[in-house]
């Protein structure tokens, strides 16, 4: 029976290298027996080039490429943390780049893919973070800063981020309803997939009448988190690291 399997916000970093351990585990093991694997954002702790001196992620755009070279295509929509990852590492790691927002045919049901970020429309500081961040001049400019450069930018910004995080309401780092409903009217489905607010769950909920469910992934902090498709069954299970 084929499965189809789905991650996001693993935040591989070389601090943690047992979360790396798992994921490569999971590309050398179950992942070789599924029709797809998609990765949805936040992979990496954060990405800031392909042109990292010390390739310290050679490994894993290996391991990557290996499950894609075994026959199981492996696809990649970016997070928050890993929009800057390129064209060197897509061929590298021979990923299939996803738009932020795509319908995919997921075991015969079509389903709606996103990082997260974008519905979490009441946190209109990180918004306007967002549209900053994804804007190709301000990507440009930042991609042509010397590495070390760029390495003190991402610090300083995650001090901060850590900083506004802590003072916010629960409720405002996760999705807004009205946003769940809104997108998945726009495309016209009953299933969405996303990560981002590390708060897995399988949701039920109603649109216009129709039961929907709403997917959310988990982090890979103390254990991994695995979305298994398997015809209309769906199945979050937490992984040992
Ligand atoms: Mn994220």
């Amino acid at each position: 029976m084929s499965e189809t399997l789905f991650i996001s916000d693993l935040h591989l970093d070389a601090d943690r290298p047992q979360i790396t351990e798992g994921f490569h585990a999971l590309l050398a093991g179950r992942a070789r027996q599924a029709r797809a694997l998609y990765i949805l954002g936040d992979l990496f702790e954060y990405w800031i080039g392909d042109d990292d001196p010390q390739d310290r992620h050679a490994p894993t755009l290996e391991a990557i490429a290996a499950l894609v070279e075994h026959g199981v295509p492996v696809f990649f929509l970016p997070g928050n943390r890993d929009f800057l990852l390129g064209e060197r590492a897509l061929a590298r790691s021979r990923m299939q780049l996803l738009p932020d927002e795509v319908v995919v045919d997921v075991e015969g049901t079509p389903t709606l893919l996103m990082h997260g970020d974008l519905l979490c429309t009441d946190d209109v500081d990180y918004q306007a973070m967002r549209r900053q961040f994804r804007d190709p001049a301000w990507q440009r400019a930042f991609l042509a800063l010397p590495w070390p450069e760029r390495e003190a930018q991402v610090r300083a910004l995650r001090a901060r981020s850590r900083e506004a995080t802590y003072d916010k309401p629960q409720d405002i780092t996760d999705v807004n309803p009205q946003a769940v409903v809104a997108a998945l009217r726009k495309h016209g489905v009953t299933d969405l997939v996303h990560g981002h607010t590390h708060r897995p769950a399988i949701h039920e909920l109603e649109v216009d009448g129709q039961p929907a469910r709403r997917m959310v992934l988990g982090d890979w902090y103390r254990e991994g988190s695995l979305l298994i498709c398997s015809g209309p069954e769906r199945v979050l299970e937490r992984l040992p690291l």
